[in-house]
């Protein structure tokens, strides 16, 4: 079959044999494979990133050295099935899956490690476990992007948004525009959205974003008085004893009162940010500026070491969250919302290119004002992204 395959960061087309599904495994062929960000990472700096896995207890990961198939974000066919497996998918079968792969008692990430390739080749082997049909007939572009839509809606979750919140999205990259896609998708009245790039905007916009802010001329958390925020120490220590001094006046003691609505979990207003940046800084630049009581939701990778000030963290009391992937349940659930046409992320797809055009491809995807999305077809020809 033919692959991509990355060694020393150089990218090249190859003929290789053909994975062979293991016990509990299935082989796929591969429809659509998208080119991710981590991808763009790990060809360049894939050892810092293997010593990081190691201290966090995971020693699979890829090394510069190897020769590593890249493509984690995959819709294909079923092929064939591994011994031992269920077969309860049949052979012909549209599927998504996690990518992750079991080899006896180890876990590999599929396409981030040199055992368990990825789906960038015409051929990929998943596990049987971790695989979902594709419903409703959703087209393979729309399902491919099933992998990183999870990583936005675990990201909304874990962020616990309600309609009524006001979510601010920092980074409209592909993460970033996903995150937006998935607020959108849940109901959530107010997105604010805020990139450098006037065409990382526009796709905002286009992914349903109700502000664009451009942050060179404004910051995304000017307009916090609009919103009922508290943007300064001053005025939060004004409501507390302002609200002392109201609840003094009531006939019952203040302090019944001031535990009923915490009890209710009355609380002042404040947004839910979404730092989908990932670059040395943007931390603190949110910490910043973010209204009293933010909730913080960190799902841009920064690999680098970063510095923050705790202090005026603490002195706005900031909630901060970091997240990392999904679960299956929320795998399943947003490629569902996907075929529903409840979650719609199509703007996000920029580019489609053959396998002989990756190279190309990871440098298109340099450039904010073209790209988000490039989704491998290994059927193509194309050698640049169109
Ligand atoms: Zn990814």
């Amino acid at each position: 079959m033919k692959a991509v395959i990355c060694k020393e960061a150089k990218l090249k087309v190859v003929d290789r044999p053909a994975p062979v599904p293991g016990k509990g495994h299935a082989l796929l062929k591969v429809l659509r494979c998208g080119i991710c960000g981590s991808d763009l990472h790990a060809r360049h700096h894939c050892d810092h990133w293997n010593g990081l896995m190691v201290r966090t207890g995971y020693n699979g990961f890829m090394r510069s050295d190897q020769e590593v198939v890249f493509g984690h974000e995959f819709c294909g066919e079923v092929l064939d099935h591994g011994p031992g497996s269920s077969k309860k998918i049949k052979p012909g079968t549209r599927v998504c899956a996690l990518p992750l792969l079991r080899h006896g008692e180890a876990i590999d990430l599929i396409g981030l490690s040199e055992r368990s390739s990825g789906a960038y080749a015409e051929r990929v082997v998943v596990e049987e476990l971790l695989m979902v049909p594709v419903p409703n007939g959703l087209s393979a572009d729309l399902a491919a992007l099933t992998e990183p839509m999870a990583v936005a809606w675990h990201a909304v979750r874990r962020g616990e948004v309600k309609k009524k919140d006001v979510a601010i999205v920092i980074g409209c990259g592909p993460v970033g525009l996903g995150v937006i896609c998935v607020l959108k998708a849940m109901g959530v009245q107010t997105v604010v959205a805020s990139d450098f790039s006037p065409g990382r905007r526009a796709l905002a916009q286009k992914c349903g974003a109700d502000v664009v802010i451009d942050p060179a001329a404004t910051s995304p958390f000017a307009s916090w008085k609009d919103y009922g925020f508290i943007g300064e120490l001053d005025g939060g220590l004004s409501l507390l004893l302002d609200t002392r001094e109201k609840l003094g006046k009531l006939p019952i003691p203040w302090w019944h009162t001031w535990r009923l609505a915490d009890t209710l979990g009355l609380a002042p207003k404040r947004p839910v940010i979404f730092e989908c940046v990932g670059v040395p800084g943007v931390l603190q630049n949110i910490i910043d500026g973010a209204p009293l009581t933010s909730r913080v939701v960190v799902v841009g990778v920064c690999s680098k070491t970063d510095q923050i000030e705790p202090a005026i963290a603490i002195n706005k009391e900031i909630d901060l969250r970091f997240v990392l992937a999904y679960t299956p349940l929320e795998y399943r659930d947003t490629l569902h919302a996907i075929a529903e046409g409840k979650l719609k992320c199509e703007p996000l797809i920029t580019g489609i290119v053959g396998l002989g055009g990756v190279d190309a491809a990871f440098s298109a995807l340099g450039d904010p004002e073209r790209h988000a999305k490039i989704l491998i077809d290994p059927t193509s020809t194309a050698t640049t992204p169109h």
